[in-house]
């Protein structure tokens, strides 16, 4: 037990000197004493393993008024890093990240999905030249976060729902099989609510609603993705709107997705893009004007009905998210009052990060989030 208590403390101390390079960047072992409740012999000592471990490095000297110069240690930001792919039925997108979250490389490719053997031995190849150029020893990549439109087995090892490209039922291992690094399988919009919550981090309680080709949802509670227990909790865009309402990809009718996909919006107004269709809009063009009118009463009655079963602040996300306007966001928010079960409800809509590949981002970052907390525990997020 005193074993136990002693290896607990020894290894909180390490995270307090780790913890505090990663948020400062870098600092020297005067700085580290000051800061901390630690002695200097045992910041050395932990100065000398965590360099041996190679998570932090030698950065030159401080300047000195005189006697011995401080030597600085530095964060190693790429002692790790880890890949986000996000597959759509058009191309795969692949992006590197290191330990603060900086992207450090990139690609697309332009390969339409295919549920067969040959679309994945593409895919495999094409991760294993990516994760080979990026410079750092294989044993350095945590792991390879794929981003699909669909959603994931409890243990992860398969799509237990995957109607958008038609791959329901697909494995993890035929993904990953030919891949040589540790891989998983993530739901896009639970992948960018992690982004969001690491952009974000006053996000305790929130309902994610990223509005994009698809609508995408995830429930935020406590600081965490609560994905329940099958991995479906906010699947909010398969909520009926419309009784007997358009046709929804899931098969059923009147779904959420049906009236405030990318595909809904644009529908009948003549235009091919979102750009397009919010310049016109907001321009004045009547049929886009009340086309997007009509749209925001659709995301009204969306997010009054998510609200009656979680009620938190709305975090509006993706492409379409980040084209409206401020004036789009105050006629949605008067919109969802004025049909409100509870007049004096108090909470928001807020727009999300709206940053580009956020879903790519999240699933890097589901590999980076767990080895920061097993790292510098508690002192991973500020
Ligand atoms: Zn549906």
């Amino acid at each position: 037990m005193k074993i136990a208590t002693t290896t607990a403390i020894k290894e909180q101390k390490r995270q307090l000197v780790l913890g505090h390079i990663y948020h400062h960047r870098h600092s020297s072992r005067q700085e580290l004493g000051q800061a901390l409740p630690i002695s200097l012999p045992t910041i050395t000592q932990n100065l000398n393993e965590l360099e041996e471990t190679g998570l932090i490095r030698r950065s030159g000297f401080l300047d000195s008024n005189g006697g011995r110069r401080a030597q600085v240690y530095s964060f190693a930001a790429d002692a790790r890093v880890a890949v986000g792919v996000e597959i759509l039925g058009g191309s795969i997108a692949l992006q590197a990240y290191d330990l603060y979250g900086k992207r450090i490389a990139g690609r697309t490719h332009m390969i339409p999905y295919d549920n067969g053997d040959e679309y994945y031995e593409a895919v495999s190849r094409h991760v294993n030249d990516f994760t080979a150029c990026l410079g750092v020893d294989g044993s350095r990549i945590l792991g390879v976060g794929f981003a699909v439109q669909g959603i994931v087995s409890p243990d992860g090892s398969h799509l237990t729902f995957g109607k958008i490209l038609g791959n329901t039922g697909l494995t993890l291992d035929r993904l990953s099989e030919r891949i040589d690094h540790p891989c998983r399988l993530i739901h896009d919009s639970h992948a960018s609510a992690i982004a969001e919550l690491w952009l974000n981090a006053n996000i305790t309680n929130a309902t994610c609603v990223y509005l994009d080709e698809h609508v995408g949802c995830a429930v935020i509670s406590g600081g965490r993705i609560d994905e329940g227990e099958n991995l479906r909790n906010g699947t909010c865009e398969h909520m009926t709107l419309v009784i007997d309402g358009a046709e929804c990809y899931c098969g059923q009718r009147g779904c959420m997705d049906a009236y405030t996909s990318r595909k809904a919006l644009l529908a009948e107004t003549g235009r091919d893009g979102l750009s397009d269709f919010f310049t016109h809009a907001h321009g004045g063009d009547p049929v886009c004007a009340r086309r997007l009118d009509e749209y925001l009463t659709y995301l009204a009655y969306a997010i009054k009905n998510m609200r009656t079963v979680l009620s938190s602040d709305i975090i509006l996300g993706g492409r379409i998210a980040y084209l409206m306007s401020d004036d789009d966001f105050a006629v949605l928010r008067d919109k969802t009052a004025a049909i409100a079960s509870f007049p004096d409800d108090r909470f928001d809509i807020i727009r999300g990060a709206c940053s580009q590949g956020q879903n790519i981002f999240g699933a890097a970052l589901s590999y980076i989030k767990p080895f920061l907390d097993q790292e510098i525990g508690a002192y991973s997020r500020q």
